[in-house]
């Protein structure tokens, strides 16, 4: 019996494991989402079936017998502020009297190349110093589509030097992808022209997503993994699992051949959605990836490459410190998959 299996001996264990809640809810939020305030699952701290399966016998292994570990993300929505933007957050800082930041927002609105949106290179130097690698995951949106701010080719080099400094560049679905196979596809195929090469990993813009639909297609499209399952409106585990894992399809009855890496923290969720002051957030925090570590896991944190700023810059931070004192293995969404896949 596989372990999997044993968690489909229990039917409670089972419907979380699968988010059978998910397959037909009463309603959706506004993007068509399915969020946690819906969920018949409260406690998302703990990461119940990951619990199970270690108990059980699983047995992650890490490389240089690491304990744990962080797969580190950026969501890249925008690389640029539009000038109306700029005009009004240069307006701001005066305001408050920061001429510094004032200044850097009135330059960015003249020269795009200078915004520290587009600061790829400070973002992999910043996880260098604590020997960590991540996933930049690039929009491919043409102009006239919702959200579009950049084009591929605008950032054609900068895209190609994060991949060749051997972190991994990966699509951020846009709105309609992650329901519309042949949109899903033609995004892939615009990053990977570009990029020069294929690519494995995916995120859906503002999480949507589709229970089991967005799986199936992700498979159907070639993608290797995905780390879109998390909630937006809550950090925390959104079906148990704290380990990656392959989704089931109860529509079909088999298994999808695709990886999960399930999302646990987003930037936005834990300094803004859930309404916590930054000393609670950095608890929450904490605790999630304490509870990784002891079920030797990986916790899935999206950090946008906009939030590496301020406040947001010193909490991620301190989120790689933390990490790494604990000796985690943070890397990239692309080296899970090839450890999880090695076995
Ligand atoms: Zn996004």
């Amino acid at each position: 019996m596989t372990l999997i299996d044993k968690i489909r001996a229990e039917p409670e264990m089972w419907d979380l494991f699968t988010k059978k809640e998910e397959y037909n809810p009463p309603f959706l939020d506004k993007y068509e989402r399915f969020p946690y305030y819906l969920s018949k699952h409260r406690d998302l701290m703990e990461p119940t079936l990951s619990k199970y399966l270690i108990d059980n016998g699983l047995s992650p292994e890490y490389p240089h017998g690491k304990k744990f570990a962080v797969c580190l993300t950026h969501d890249i929505d925008a690389i640029k502020q539009t000038l109306t933007n700029c005009a009004v957050e240069s307006v701001k800082s005066t305001i408050k009297g920061n001429y510094k930041h004032s200044l850097q927002y009135t330059i960015s609105g003249l020269d795009k190349k200078q915004h520290p949106f587009r600061d790829f290179e400070r973002i992999m130097e910043i996880e260098e110093k604590h020997d960590a690698k991540s996933s930049f995951y690039f929009l491919a949106l043409k102009p006239g589509e919702k959200d579009y701010n950049y084009d591929l080719e605008e950032v054609g080099d900068e895209i190609r030097d994060i991949s060749d400094n051997g972190w991994e560049v990966g699509l951020h679905g846009g709105h309609e992808s992650y329901n519309n196979l042949k949109v899903m596809m033609q995004e892939k195929k615009l990053l990977e022209n570009v990029l020069g090469k294929k690519i494995v990993g995916y995120r859906n813009h503002y999480l949507r997503f589709k229970t089991p639909d967005t799986w199936e297609l992700l498979s159907k499209a070639g993608f290797k993994y995905d780390t879109t399952f998390g909630y937006s409106d809550c950090a925390g585990f959104r079906n148990g699992m704290c380990h990656p894992f392959r989704p089931f399809n109860l529509n079909t009855g088999k298994e999808i051949d695709i990886l999960e890496i399930p999302l646990v923290i987003m930037d936005r969720t834990i300094l803004d959605y859930m309404r916590l002051n930054s000393e609670k957030a950095w608890k929450l925090t904490k605790q999630l990836i304490d509870r990784v570590e002891q079920h030797r896991g990986v916790i899935t944190i999206l950090w946008h490459n906009s939030s590496m700023d301020g406040d947001y810059l010193k909490f991620y931070e301190r989120i790689l410190k933390y990490c790494s004192d604990k000796n985690a293995w943070m890397t990239s969404g692309e080296e899970i998959l090839k450890n999880y896949t090695s076995k």
